[in-house]
């Protein structure tokens, strides 16, 4: 059913009976969300963002991104996120502290509940929630999180000054993270499953010529052992099937992502991966719905590409508001 909204505000104020109409509507204020929200405000789309949990996604997370066009220097995360909503809402978007935790897409405006108890109907959803960090399910790792066991350097790095740590994964997160500890930790091991690193050269590098840095190859944790706060861990080398036990003070974990999609499930199509599957305009398999950065995908998850499919997306959905609904100026 298409609900001409050429007749009414576009955005009116929910109250306990009244959802709040809007035509865009964005889950999440990663790259992607916030840069949707830029070209839909400036489309004068009136875009509303669902924050989700953390504003800035996992890039806030990160101390320095570096390969960002245009920040020959790099710059921070968390001041780049604040750069991106404060562009984002000097055109009109509407950034709101809130988590979606319902969404009906079965016809249009699609109903979206929220933790504040707000409702909404949205002619369009551009959905950009991310992916959250993998967790290794290993004994030990659920009850000693956050006392000694993270999945954010920048966050926690701090409580580890002069202590040793361990880092998990492979990749460029890993790295990068580890990287980011020596500067308060006394040492940093890289703990990879293979004797390969999946990460770019340029980290490979800077991590094999840090002398705070080494690195234990073919082997994967077992157990995470502590009373209280992480004392140890059971470290399992694959290639001979021996177990020994290191002592270590923090261990910090970054072995991949998985795409934030729970609430979709039963209506979008997924992959294999659980990624949400678009198509070059970043349309889903609903009409109407949306989605850009990491949530939508498994290949380059970067700053710079999610910020691409953000913008793309308010773009469709703009082409989409045009021939279906119309606008209100
Ligand atoms: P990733 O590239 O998927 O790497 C995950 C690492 O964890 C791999 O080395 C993998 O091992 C390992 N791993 C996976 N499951 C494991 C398990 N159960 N136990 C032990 N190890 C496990 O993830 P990422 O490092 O988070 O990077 C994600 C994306 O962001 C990538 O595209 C990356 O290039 C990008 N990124 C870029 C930068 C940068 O350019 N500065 C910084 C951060 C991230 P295998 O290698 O054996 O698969």
């Amino acid at each position: 059913m298409d609900l001409n909204l050429t007749n009414v505000s576009p955005q009116v104020a929910s109250t306990e009976n009244q959802p709040e109409k809007v035509r865009v509507l964005i889950l999440g204020s990663g790259p992607a969300g916030l840069s949707a929200a830029l070209y839909a405000a400036r489309a004068n789309l009136d875009p509303v963002v669902l924050s989700g949990l953390e504003i800035g996604g996992q890039v806030s997370l990160t101390y320095v991104v570096e390969n960002y066009p245009g920040f020959p220097d790099g710059i921070g995360g968390m001041e780049m996120v604040d750069l991106f909503q404060k562009q984002a809402e000097r055109f009109g978007a509407r950034v709101e502290f809130d988590l979606a935790t319902e969404v009906d897409l079965s016809e249009r405006p699609f109903q979206v509940k929220t933790q504040n108890g707000k409702n909404y109907l949205a002619q369009t959803l551009i959905i950009s929630t991310g992916a959250s960090a993998v967790h290794l399910n290993v004994p030990g790792e659920g009850e000693l999180t956050g006392r000694g066991v993270s999945y954010c350097a920048t966050c926690d790095g701090w409580f580890f000054k002069d202590k040793k740590v361990m880092v998990i994964g492979g990749g460029d997160s890993a790295l990068e993270e580890g990287i980011f500890l020596t500067r308060y930790a006394d040492s940093v091991t890289i703990v990879h499953r293979r004797d390969q690193l999946r990460a770019g050269p340029i980290l490979e590098g800077r991590a094999r010529t840090n002398p705070k840095v080494d690195f234990i190859w073919n082997t994967v944790v077992s157990e995470i052992q502590g009373n209280g706060t992480v004392e140890a861990v059971r470290l399992l080398d694959v290639m001979t099937g021996e177990e020994r036990e290191s002592p270590i003070q923090g261990i910090f974990i970054f072995i991949g992502h998985t795409p934030n999609t729970a609430l979709f499930k039963s209506q979008l199509e997924l992959d294999e991966q659980g990624y949400l599957v678009v198509d070059e305009r970043m349309r889903t398999n609903v009409p109407g719905v949306f989605a850009a950065g990491e949530v939508a995908d498994p290949h380059f998850r970067q700053v710079v590409t999610s910020a691409g499919m953000g913008a793309a997306a308010a773009m469709s959905a703009g082409h989409f508001l045009d021939e279906h609904v119309g606008y209100q100026n």
